[in-house]
């Protein structure tokens, strides 16, 4: 098969599953990484192929930091290169304030949304930057509205493992903009995905539709779309962007 590679943690349900199904029809062979369900990735890749692309399933825990180095490497073996890389797992937990949250809570989530996604950065660089011998590339990071609106009530905890994903952007988009790679994020607002379910609150997506100024919460192929853009030829200036695909909110 030939294609530029693509990586997306977080790659078998949700805006990753999104992403990766838009990804292969727009002509991207895909890598999917999951945590655990393994149904799920596999779907993601029957579908791929039965659509003509060539997709593959990678198991790996982004909170740990091996893991995702073990998940860069297999991907290199495997498709023999990398073109782009959008960092996408994340999680929630249940709604709380910050001072009824555990030890154990907050390390999940730092570990997860926060240092799985800059070692899965500085991998992609490894691979992408013409000063490691690769050939440029493009990072999106996805971001979150927590990280400007803060998620008070809800989780804090969350909002700040995100603020930090928009810092991680604009200092490697400038650290790397002359290696040939292109680094941007997206914040999502209030998209329908089982993400809610995960934090104990399945309806959510549709509870706060009247909060939103669009009156309506996103899809993930919305989110999907705004991801194709900034990997592709399309946004080759655009280095250091975080745009809100999020409605208004
Ligand atoms: P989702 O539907 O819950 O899907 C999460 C995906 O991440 C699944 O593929 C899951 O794999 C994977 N994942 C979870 N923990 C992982 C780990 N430790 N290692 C590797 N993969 C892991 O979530 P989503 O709504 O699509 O969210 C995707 C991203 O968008 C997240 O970073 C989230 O913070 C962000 N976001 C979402 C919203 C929203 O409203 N949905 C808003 C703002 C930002 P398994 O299938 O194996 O569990």
């Amino acid at each position: 098969m030939s294609g530029n590679v693509l990586l997306i943690t977080g790659g078998s349900r949700g805006i990753g599953r999104a992403v990766a199904l838009k990804a292969a029809a727009a002509g991207w062979q895909v890598a999917i990484n999951y945590a655990g369900n393994h149904a799920a990735a596999e779907a993601v890749v029957e579908t791929i192929r039965q659509g003509g692309g060539n997709g593959r399933a990678f198991q790996a825990d982004v909170g740990e930091p091996a893991e995702v180095m073990a998940l860069f490497h297999q991907v290199s073996v495997h498709f023999g290169r990398l073109d782009g890389f959008v960092n996408n797992a994340g999680i929630v937990d249940q709604t709380a304030r910050l001072d009824e949250m555990s030890d154990e809570r907050l390390e999940r989530m730092f570990r997860v949304n926060t240092l799985g996604a800059v070692v899965a950065a500085r991998e992609a660089v490894r691979r992408l930057s013409t000063r490691h011998g690769g050939s440029g590339g493009a990072i999106v990071n996805i971001s979150s509205m927590a990280a400007v609106l803060g998620s008070p009530g809800q989780y804090v905890d969350y909002a700040a493992s995100k603020g930090a994903i928009d810092t991680l952007t604009v200092g490697l988009a400038r650290e790397v903009a002359s290696e040939g790679v292109r680094v941007n994020a997206i914040r999502p607002g209030i998209i329908d995905t089982e993400i809610h379910a995960s934090g104990g609150l399945p309806d959510r997506a549709r509870d706060l539709a009247h909060t939103i100024p669009m009156q309506r919460p996103g899809t993930a192929d919305e989110i999907a779309d705004t991801v194709l853009f900034l990997l592709s030829p399309q946004a080759s200036y655009i280095t250091g962007a975080i745009l809100n695909v999020s409605g208004g909110r």
